[in-house]
């Protein structure tokens, strides 16, 4: 089947058309053309991330068609959303995982080792860390089933929850250092707990994967609250 997923610069034409419609105006533009949006001032705040890998097509879809089927309101009036639904400008357009042969979930690191269109994303972090994250990924080669990364160091069941919600299976990590760099870990050494990184099949059509991906961030919006 051909791909007519949007280039990069299509997808954030329409995104930020669909954003607006919304009435959403507080955006914050990265130096490679990807938008921050952020939805909402008041209440916990979900960061939501997707196209970290280019060739995972189906998060920053699903996000699209997210932003894009609702009219009026995206998300309660007491919560907040800071969103990122498209990352990986060179790889997205490439069809390739690496932005510019560096892994992005291998590069929120300090200043010095990281892409400069990183710092902002981390700054804003740093300055006010969200409640919740939730990061949306495709396993391209080793499972025939969607799971979800649980670290068994949590107590409050997130990942527990939402692996039930979602029918998928979890992985356990324990190692933080295995994952430096990525944006889960940045986060979790910042103090935020509520993290969960998804994978889906490619075992699965591309309108299944972003149905299940729209199912994720449905759930996590209701359990914000
Ligand atoms: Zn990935």
């Amino acid at each position: 089947m051909p791909d007519t997923s949007p280039t990069f610069h299509e997808y954030y034409q329409r995104f930020t058309e669909q954003m607006r419609r919304l009435g959403c105006t507080a955006f914050t533009r990265l130096l490679n053309g990807a938008m921050v949006a952020h939805l909402g001032s008041n209440g916990p705040c979900l960061a939501l991330v997707a196209g970290v890998h280019g060739d995972e097509r189906s998060g920053p879809l699903a996000l699209l068609e997210w932003v894009s089927s609702h009219n009026g309101s995206l998300i309660p009036p007491d919560r907040q959303v800071w969103l990122l639904p498209l990352l990986n400008d060179e790889g997205w357009d490439a069809h390739r995982r690496e932005w510019c042969g560096l892994d992005l979930n291998r590069s929120f690191l300090p200043q010095e080792r990281s892409p400069e269109f990183l710092w902002p994303i981390m700054d804003e972090w740093r300055a006010r860390l969200p409640d919740m994250f939730l990061d949306l990924h495709e396993d391209l080669d080793k499972q025939d089933r969607p799971y979800l990364f649980r670290y068994p160091g949590d107590e409050h069941g997130l990942a527990e929850q939402l692996a039930a919600h979602l029918g998928a299976e979890m992985v356990d990590w324990t190692d933080f250092d295995e994952w430096e760099g990525s944006d889960e870990v940045y986060l979790r050494r910042l103090g935020c707990s509520r993290c969960v990184t998804i994978e889906a099949t490619v075992d699965w059509s591309l309108e299944e994967r972003i149905r299940w991906n729209l199912k994720a961030v449905q759930w996590c919006v209701g359990y914000l609250s």
